[in-house]
């Protein structure tokens, strides 16, 4: 059995695995704890302890939010939303406390793995992965492995220039592929065009149902998104698109929006091109720091 986390901005996910890939008494509690206070490595260590108490766990596979040097499982860069984390060396003071072996990865890497091993990109061998949320991650696999960079900061996708004199960006430029793409945008794009403030699933539900304000907003950023995957394909020439992150909830309705977009517009020597969402949705990342546990210790 291993223990499995899943470190992101605002919640850890945490529980069991097999190694089968089997998910077991996976629960979610705040990153810096109910007072929002708590240092992230306490909560961390506080939740390893409690599993390796109950369970007999013979490892400890994490995904984590920020620039993660996988191979010595430190944390390279992560922003604010994680105080004080930037340079924690995760695995090795986890295997000290434990004395269990331990890996970190990147969770949009992750998500790709676990999609990779388990779900819609198992027969695929160059697939980049995008993930939607306040910003837009990413992941490259190239011949069924991940390329990590020079300073394992590659597939930052979501600071791929999209427009000039553009929307100003939290890192420092501005016309950033994220300010027009990302999920965050899209739920603000969607509140002003209709003079309303819901959440982003009910406008899917109320575009579902045929409301064309909704729909002209989600169509018009499916464009957005593909103009960014236009670039990556052109760069890459991938076979598989994986769309994650919780707009991946929205299945082929947003997929086949953005597949339409991305196949009139990339050259017919990239096609066919297949856009998908993640299929394990809230669980690739977990499924992701099990399979790059496996393959770092265990030569899976
Ligand atoms: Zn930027």
């Amino acid at each position: 059995m291993y223990a499995v986390l899943d470190i992101g901005g605002t919640t850890i996910k945490y529980g069991l695995a097999a190694a089968d890939g089997s998910l077991h008494h996976i629960r979610r509690v705040p990153t810096l704890g109910k007072d929002r206070q708590t240092p992230v490595m306490e909560t961390v260590l506080g939740l390893c302890k409690a599993l390796l108490n109950e369970h007999p766990v013979q490892g400890i596979a994490i995904s984590s939010a920020g620039q993660i040097d996988s191979r010595n499982g430190r944390v390279v860069f992560a922003t604010e939303s994680l105080p004080d984390y930037t340079g924690t060396p995760v695995k090795s003071e986890l295997e000290d406390q434990f004395k269990v072996p331990v890996s970190l990865e990147n969770d949009v890497n992750c998500t790709l793995l676990g999609e990779k091993w388990k779900g819609v990109a198992q027969a695929h061998a160059n697939v980049l992965c995008l993930s939607f949320g306040t910003g837009i991650g990413g992941a490259v696999m190239i011949d069924h492995a991940l390329y990590h960079g020079n300073s394992y900061s590659a597939g930052e996708f979501g600071h791929m220039h999209f427009a000039a004199g553009g929307i100003a960006c939290p890192c420092g430029d501005s016309g950033c592929f994220e300010m027009y793409a990302s999920s965050r945008a899209l739920e603000q794009q969607l509140q002003k065009k209709t003079s309303s403030s819901k959440t982003l699933p009910v406008y899917f539900q109320n575009a579902q149902s045929g409301s064309q304000e909704e729909l002209a907003a989600i169509e018009e950023w499916a464009s957005y998104v593909s103009l960014g995957i236009k670039s990556l394909a052109h760069a890459f020439n991938p076979s598989m698109i994986v769309i994650g992150g919780g707009i991946a909830e929205q299945g082929t309705f947003i997929s086949d929006k953005i597949q339409y977009y991305v196949d009139s517009r990339i050259m017919a020597s990239y096609k066919p091109l297949h856009v998908r969402t993640a299929t394990h949705q809230n669980d690739a990342n977990l499924l992701g720091a099990l399979y790059h546990h496996l393959k770092q210790h265990h030569s899976y």
